[in-house]
């Protein structure tokens, strides 16, 4: 893992500003301070990143929030959408390689049901967590958590 420190608050700005005028969508980035720096593979942070707003875009047709955050054990990154949500009985299943739920909702919006076994993937490499809360029809919240550097965090 090639780690190094990141400012994710101009990471974000440049990453969204590509995505939204491809997509078209609407991504309002939340911050507390201009500097939120966290210890990280850029090209593979970036890659969660992609993955969990690619969801978003998908599965919603509102605007997208996304919320950086740092407490002094961790950096957590926020994507928030109002689309159409996951059942509970299957947000266990989510992080399984080619799962997808309901495949007859997924079908019209394609992807291979890799995306957030890759992004957990990234996040263990990180030795950070992925966690996605939920409401069927409200609309979901995927969290990634990443540990600020503290003796042997990195591989
Ligand atoms: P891809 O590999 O192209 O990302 P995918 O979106 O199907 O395809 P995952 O990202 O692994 O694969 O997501 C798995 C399943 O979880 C999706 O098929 C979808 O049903 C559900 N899901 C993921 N993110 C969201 C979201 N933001 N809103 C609603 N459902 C979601």
């Amino acid at each position: 893992l090639e780690a190094k420190s990141i400012n994710l608050v101009s990471l974000c700005e440049n990453l969204f500003k590509q995505i939204k005028s491809a997509y078209k969508r609407e991504i309002n980035l939340h911050y507390q301070k201009q500097a939120i720096s966290v210890l990280a593979d850029e090209v593979k942070l970036k890659q969660a990143i992609i993955i969990l707003i690619d969801n978003a875009i998908k599965y919603s047709t509102d605007t997208i929030d996304v919320y950086l955050t740092e407490n002094e054990q961790l950096t957590i990154i926020t994507v928030k959408d109002y689309g159409i949500g996951i059942p509970a009985c299957e947000i266990e299943n989510i992080f399984e390689r080619f799962y997808r739920v309901d495949k007859a909702r997924s079908r019209e919006t394609g992807g291979t049901g890799l995306g957030l076994s890759i992004a957990k993937n990234i996040m263990k490499q990180h030795h950070g967590e992925i966690i996605v809360k939920s409401t069927e029809g409200v609309g979901t919240e995927v969290e990634l958590f990443l540990p600020k550097q503290k003796g042997k965090v990195f591989e």
